[in-house]
């Protein structure tokens, strides 16, 4: 057994990394399209107690977003997606709803079955994702019969 290999963390890489976005940064990126939604711009503290996470560690991830060029800062505000930042957020609310619209259909209640969704959601490819949406089409005007449990 080689013991000399450093050990790496495990980076969780959601289905499109290739800029280099990970998972809970896709996570981050949908929290913060919410808050701009709901109030017009996103902050550090919001941000950190939407996710139920520490701020040190919300601050961290809100630098390197901007770095990446997801976010841009608001002066006395706090930050705002930028273009590529809306577009990977949007991606994920979408691939979302769809989910909880199959899970649904499927007969599984999505409320029970959020932490299926908030993970799956970030591991469709573009071609499963329109196989998946057109499944849960289908199963609108096909129901399944109800399970028996
Ligand atoms: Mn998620």
């Amino acid at each position: 057994m080689k013991s000399s290999s450093t050990p790496e963390a495990p980076r969780k890489r959601s289905a499109h990394d290739r800029a280099g976005v990970t998972e809970s940064m896709e996570d981050y990126l949908e929290c913060i399209f919410d808050l701009e939604n709901s109030k017009g711009y996103a902050c550090v503290s919001d941000v950190a107690e939407a996710l139920r996470l520490n701020r040190a560690s919300t601050s961290i991830m809100v630098k390197r977003l901007g770095k990446l060029g997801f976010l841009r800062y608001e002066p006395y505000r706090g930050f705002a997606l930028t273009p590529e930042g809306c577009r990977v957020a949007e991606k994920i609310r979408k691939r979302h709803a769809m989910l909880a619209d199959l899970f649904q259909l499927m007969g599984l209640a999505h409320r029970d079955h959020l932490s299926d969704i908030e993970g799956i959601e970030h591991h469709l490819s573009d071609r499963a994702f329109r196989r998946f949406a057109e499944l849960a089409e289908h199963l609108r005007t096909h129901p399944l019969p109800r399970s028996s449990r």
